[in-house]
């Protein structure tokens, strides 16, 4: 089945417009297919990069405190506890 040929106003390729085709009539799928994320996509991503970060802080301070354990300096390991479970409370209630 033959669907209207269309000109895409963005591209200018032919492309058949389908009446099951996202977006405007006239653009082609690529054209009107989103490539912006959406809202959502980047507060996710957002959240994902600072859990990240956040993990690799407590990754840090946790090599810190066992170098510092290892030293005998327990204040410095006793800091670096307080403030990984500081991050993990956040962690937790950010997520
Ligand atoms: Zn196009």
């Amino acid at each position: 089945m033959a669907y209207p040929s269309r000109i895409c106003v963005v591209c200018s390729e032919p492309f058949e417009l389908k009446p099951d085709k996202p977006g405007f009539a006239n653009q082609c799928p690529a054209c009107s297919s989103p490539k912006r994320l959406e809202p959502w996509e980047v507060r996710r991503a957002n959240r994902e990069r600072k859990r990240l970060e956040i993990e690799a802080k407590i990754q840090s301070l946790a090599a810190d405190k066992q170098c510092a354990e290892g030293r005998g300096q327990e204040s410095v390991a006793a800091d670096c506890e307080a403030r990984i479970k500081w991050l993990r409370r956040y962690q937790r209630a950010a997520s």
